[in-house]
């Protein structure tokens, strides 16, 4: 960002977008494939750097894990809007019913303006640039929040927006809870906020001083359930890697199990041995990740503390190295059997590699168990297709499920994602995150001849036929 604009308060800013949009209008199709190819190769160029500067911040993170859920998600999330960008923005012709033809309706998908993004630290790229680039491609301008949780990642956002964007296009504001809270009291046109359900209720508050509009992307303790007799090992690679990935810091990790009260031992031995074929060296392991910050890592511990002494059974699993060769801030994962449910584990987001297990003696109990929480922003289901697929996702509620699989919905960016209640409010991606950042403005445009002329005073007998035709019986 440039000396002037550096002084600017945040008003002034939304300001600036603010006129900079009310003179420039709409961006056509070609000048928002632009902003987004520009995106796109900026991105690649500054791969190694990102990567670098998510490690840093987080103490330890293997390359190879931001590349995969940061950056490639992100580079899949802009071609996608590259390649379906020009059907989203078409506009939609609507019905028009019988005494207003030959009049013609439709939908016009008008950016809404300017559009505030405020980001989390646990995917400090992903998170603040696919939000961004949806912004973009429905044509608004932004001003992006991150994480102050990451502060390397946050600068070099920060410096290659402004290398891309001029401000009055794309805007970086840095800082803590302080400015967080006076960016979430902006007059945006609307606002995008991903971080945890406690800090997205005030938000809510502040964003409803101006009416502004928003999406709330929450977290919450999502559920994996394992039907009876789906215990495989595919099941359990794929739930290390959803609750390993990050060190389980990622919203959408399974929060806890849903297990065959029959299956609990055979489960243990099978998710240590994946996870010592996972993570060879143990938590020392490079692909392993290190906790954010001793906030959140003594958090960890002292739920950990909290089950075992609520009499829950502490099941390290996976290569345990000696302490000399620990790595600061790194949890080593560890199942947790019969915590109960009024205990922390059981009560609050996890997000971290801590894995509890409830088990259920028939599978109907799993529904209720899932039921009596607040509705997930994920849920999970192994098993084979049929009658208790079919009633876990009828009879639950969550934003989104993935089957046989974790993490892997948010991928599809054909799908819209998103928590429903305490897990959020709205969707990004796919044409339902291009519509939540476009005015959908219904247009009717009059034909020369039509009924409605045959309906106004002075009314007599026209009108009285008119009607009799319109409102008979059927
Ligand atoms: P957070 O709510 O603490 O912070 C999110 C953003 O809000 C940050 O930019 C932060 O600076 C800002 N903020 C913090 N305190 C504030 C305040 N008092 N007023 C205004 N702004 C404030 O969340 P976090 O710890 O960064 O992220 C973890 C949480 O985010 C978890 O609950 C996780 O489930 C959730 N999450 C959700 C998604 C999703 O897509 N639904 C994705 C990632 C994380």
């Amino acid at each position: 960002m440039q000396g002037d604009d550096i002084l600017m308060t945040m008003e002034q800013r939304l300001a600036a977008q603010r006129h900079a949009f009310l003179r420039d209008g709409a961006p056509t199709i070609a000048q928002r494939k632009a902003a987004l190819r520009r995106l796109r190769s900026a991105i690649l160029a500054q791969r190694g750097a990102l990567t670098a500067a998510v490690s840093a911040d987080f103490g330890h993170r293997s390359p190879y894990e931001t590349d995969i859920l940061e950056i490639l998600v992100t580079v899949q999330a802009i071609d996608y809007l590259l390649r379906h960008l020009k059907r989203f923005m078409q506009p939609e012709r609507r019905h028009v019913a019988l005494p207003y033809q030959a009049g013609r309706a439709y939908v016009q998908y008008q950016p809404k303006g300017v559009i505030g993004v405020m980001a989390p630290w646990n995917y400090p790229f992903s998170l603040t640039f696919i939000p961004l680039a949806t912004a973009l491609a429905a044509g608004n301008r932004v001003m992006l929040k991150p994480s102050e949780l990451t502060p390397r990642t946050s600068q070099l956002i920060e410096t290659m927006l402004a290398a891309l964007f001029p401000a009055d296009e794309v805007a970086v504001v840095t800082g803590g809870p302080d400015v967080g809270a006076g960016f979430s009291t902006l007059a945006f046109d609307h606002l995008v906020f991903t971080g945890s359900t406690a800090i997205g209720r005030q938000i809510m508050q502040a964003a409803g001083k101006n009416l502004v509009p928003l999406t709330l992307e929450l977290g919450g303790k999502s559920p994996a359930v394992v039907a009876p007799g789906a215990l495989t090992a595919r099941t359990v690679n794929s739930l290390v890697f959803g609750k390993l990935s990050n060190a389980g810091q990622t919203c959408i990790a399974p929060d806890y199990l849903l297990l065959h009260q029959d299956d609990v031992e055979n489960f243990i031995a099978l998710y240590d041995a994946a996870v010592k074929a996972f993570y060879p060296d143990g938590p020392t392991s490079h692909d392993y990740g290190a906790i954010i910050n001793d906030r959140h890592y003594h958090r960890l511990q002292d739920l950990l503390t909290d089950a075992q002494a609520r009499g829950a059974r502490i099941v390290p699993v996976g290569h345990r190295p000696d302490s000399a060769a620990e790595r600061p801030k790194t949890l080593a994962p560890t199942l947790i059997v019969g915590a109960p449910d009024d205990s922390r584990i059981m009560q609050e987001e996890i997000f971290g590699p801590l894995l509890p297990i409830r088990t259920y003696a028939a599978f109907d109990e799993a529904i209720d168990v899932i039921n009596a929480g607040p509705r997930p922003l994920a849920l999970y289901y192994f098993g084979p297709g049929g009658p208790l697929q079919d009633r876990l996702l009828a009879r639950t509620t969550s934003g989104n499920v993935s089957v046989n699989a974790t993490l892997l919905h948010f991928a599809q960016d054909d799908l819209p994602f998103g928590g429903i209640g305490p897990s959020g409010m709205g969707a990004y991606h796919g044409i339902e995150g291009f519509r939540a950042l476009s005015h959908a403005k219904g247009v009717f445009i009059q034909s020369r001849w039509h009924f409605t002329d045959l309906l106004r005073a002075p009314f007599g007998k026209l009108a009285d036929a008119v009607l009799a035709f319109m409102l008979r019986r059927r």
